[in-house]
């Protein structure tokens, strides 16, 4: 490696989308229990323009002014709100999502690419979400999808991960060698905040559910992202090791970490540190979920918390090639269809 590494950020959302989309969104919702109101996807109508502007001024500008340069591109998490409505409801939402994004990534195809929101519904089959990724992969050149672990919005009706149930989306996700950032939605559960307790519950949660099942026995080659730096999973790790160990499950290294990964929305430097020092390098992959939850200034260093690439250049864990890693080439290793889409560009 003779070059500075491409800074790719595998976790952006369309947070930013045009106000068109959440008034389109309502008046779905609307019409759930309204008759009289006509939720016509024909109707949503956003250009070009609108979709340029909203781009550039947001995400697009605060790559360029931090340093990053291509950003993996998802559905606004929080607006998934897979509990809504029905399977229709979710997939015409996702489908419209989905549509968005691939529109960004076709109007900035060097800095964004897209992964896919699928149509799921508390306690519907998951194979209803395959025909989504097809079109996600094959029509859209997506490069992962975000898998909710629970559509029920914070009551978590469904199955662990590592249950049959779920295996429709892995057969699809082995068969494109597509990863899923394990990534759950809006809370309608009042004991949990969305991105404070429920989004950190959730990258615990599915952690925990992987050293209880045995699911890479099933599929070695099927790859989740845990993303907010693995909720507690870092912190924890003697914890997990631990009880890893009296389930007399391998050592977490085999067990899950060959298929495992986490990402850097961390906000703070100990908290990056820490994550590098106890994962293994070649499991962290760079991301910042900008423009996310977490919006404002940290008063303690004059910088935007999400502003995660400076806590990556701070540490004192990482050494070049380390560093090299984190940026690039994790990201190239677990988003393969990225990788191939960048050596198409001669990057
Ligand atoms: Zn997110």
């Amino acid at each position: 490696m003779n070059r500075d590494p491409l800074v790719i950020d595998v976790h952006g959302h369309y947070t930013t989308a045009p106000a068109a989309l959440g008034a389109w969104r309502d008046l779905q919702i609307a019409a759930l229990t309204d008759p009289s109101v006509q939720a016509d996807p024909k109707a949503l109508r956003i250009s070009d323009d609108e979709i340029r502007e909203s781009i550039e001024t947001n995400q697009l500008a605060k790559m360029r002014e931090r340093g990053s340069d291509i950003t993996i591109f998802s559905p606004r998490a929080s607006f998934m709100a897979h509990h809504i409505g029905t399977l229709e409801t979710s997939a015409t939402w996702a489908a419209i999502c989905n549509e968005l994004c691939a529109r960004v990534a076709q109007l900035f195809p060097n800095e964004f690419i897209g992964a896919g929101m699928l149509p799921q519904s508390p306690g519907v089959d998951p194979a209803t979400c395959v025909a989504e990724i097809d079109k996600c992969v094959r029509d859209y050149g997506f490069v992962g999808i975000n898998l909710n672990p629970d559509p029920s919005g914070g009551h978590w009706s469904s199955p662990p991960l590592t249950d049959r149930h779920w295996y429709p989306i892995y057969e699809k996700m082995v068969e494109y060698d597509i990863p899923a950032m394990i990534h759950v939605s809006t809370s309608c559960n009042a004991c949990f905040h969305t991105t404070g307790a429920h989004y950190l519950n959730a990258d615990t949660t599915a952690f925990m559910q992987c050293i209880q099942g045995d699911l890479f026995k099933d599929f070695p080659t099927l790859k989740f992202l845990i993303p907010h730096g693995g909720g507690a999973v870092p912190y924890h790790w003697g914890r997990f090791r631990g009880l890893a160990q009296e389930m007399k499950k391998p050592l977490l290294q085999e067990h899950v970490l060959n298929n495992i990964f986490f990402d850097t929305c961390v906000y703070h430097q100990p908290g990056i540190n820490l994550l590098t020092e106890v994962m293994p390098v070649q499991n962290i992959l760079f991301a910042s979920e900008m423009i996310g939850a977490v919006r404002g200034v940290d008063p303690q260093t004059g910088h935007y918390y999400d502003d995660t690439k400076r806590y990556i250049l701070a540490t004192p864990n990482l050494s070049p090639e380390q560093r090299f890693m984190v940026f690039e080439g994790n990201a190239r290793r677990v988003f393969s269809r990225l990788d191939a889409k960048l050596k198409a560009q001669g990057r």
